[in-house]
């Protein structure tokens, strides 16, 4: 938070030295809290559920800022370096990864969520519009997107309840109480779409940017994505026109946006080929529309447009 000069002039020297202790933030201890640092929305919600209210949380990633080209501040690199422990995917904010690297933390108080599921290249069709970054230093890239699939999420839950249990271990038990009710609700997530995509009329879905290849493939849908993996991207006139006539073709009924991105090709696809568009929410983080949701309300709601989008009974 920041505080004008001017106000700060006025003020005995007690409340500034209050002021910039509160400025300072995240300081680990002092109120007993695990300082738990989370590069976007989505791990930040599952440390915000197992840690309750024995963590405090940082999220790196604003609302309404697109996580994929994040920048750090100095002092949120400062953040990343003395917090408790931080989570983070390796190879997907390349901002976070360099902190990571630079603050010298050991895997005793790191998670890095690519090490621990399993991931998938990046989808073809996806890698014309890659990040700047790509994963892993000229090998192929994998997709960064694996907090789409509720089973994902669960594996997140678990190490994370895990770490907890040994910075704090006098709350052990809360935290392994609160990451079985999050893996629960996860697991219902997981029938609810299971059962809910099981007989569509069509399973390809038209996306904004290439975030749903886990959904897509764990559920049985093919993805096929306007721009590539980055969102900030523009598809070429001939991917324009390839994705046209797919749409065409299998007869799609719904070209989906998203929160964090210009609707602005979206539309114009749906324009040519009468399709209408919706969105479908990647939860990369919460917007001024949807900040009163969480992961789990998200993918309920994505379910549903995918359901009526694909006519699934
Ligand atoms: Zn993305």
């Amino acid at each position: 938070m920041k505080k004008s000069p001017a106000l700060l002039g006025v003020l005995p020297v007690s409340l500034l030295l209050a002021f910039l202790a509160a400025a300072c933030g995240s300081s680990a201890k002092d109120d007993g809290k695990t300082s738990v640092i989370a590069s976007f929305y989505p791990f930040a919600y599952v440390v915000e559920q197992v840690g309750g209210s024995f963590v405090d949380v940082t999220n790196l990633t604003s609302p309404g800022v697109e996580p994929h080209d994040l920048e750090l501040r100095p002092k949120q690199v400062g953040a990343v370096q003395d917090g408790d422990l931080v989570v983070y995917e390796k190879h997907f904010q390349s901002a976070v990864d360099d902190a990571v690297d630079q603050s010298g933390r050991s895997a005793a108080d790191t998670v890095d969520v690519s090490a621990i599921v399993k991931l998938k290249p990046l989808q073809a069709g996806a890698e014309d519009g890659g990040h700047d970054d790509a994963g892993g230093g000229g090998g192929k890239q994998d997709d960064p997107h694996v907090w789409l699939d509720p089973e994902n999420m669960a594996i997140v839950t678990k190490a994370v309840a895990a770490k907890l249990a040994k910075i704090d271990p006098a709350h052990a038990t809360e935290f392994a109480a609160n990451a079985r009710r999050l893996e629960a609700q996860l697991a219902d997530l997981d029938s609810a779409f299971a059962s809910g995509l099981e007989k569509c009329r069509t399973r390809t879905i038209v996306t904004s940017h290439a975030a749903f290849q886990y959904l897509a493939a764990h559920y049985g849908l093919t993805q096929v994505p306007i721009a590539g993996l980055d969102p900030t991207n523009e598809p070429s006139p001939a991917q324009l026109a390839s994705i046209t006539q797919l749409v065409r073709r299998e007869k799609i009924t719904t070209i989906f946006t998203e929160e964090l991105v210009s609707p602005a090709i979206a539309r114009t696809i749906a324009r040519e080929t009468g399709a209408s568009t919706a969105t479908l929410d990647p939860i990369e983080g919460l917007s001024d529309d949807t900040k009163g949701q969480t992961y789990l309300t998200l993918m309920r709601y994505n379910l549903d447009t995918l359901m009526k989008a694909n006519s699934c009974p």
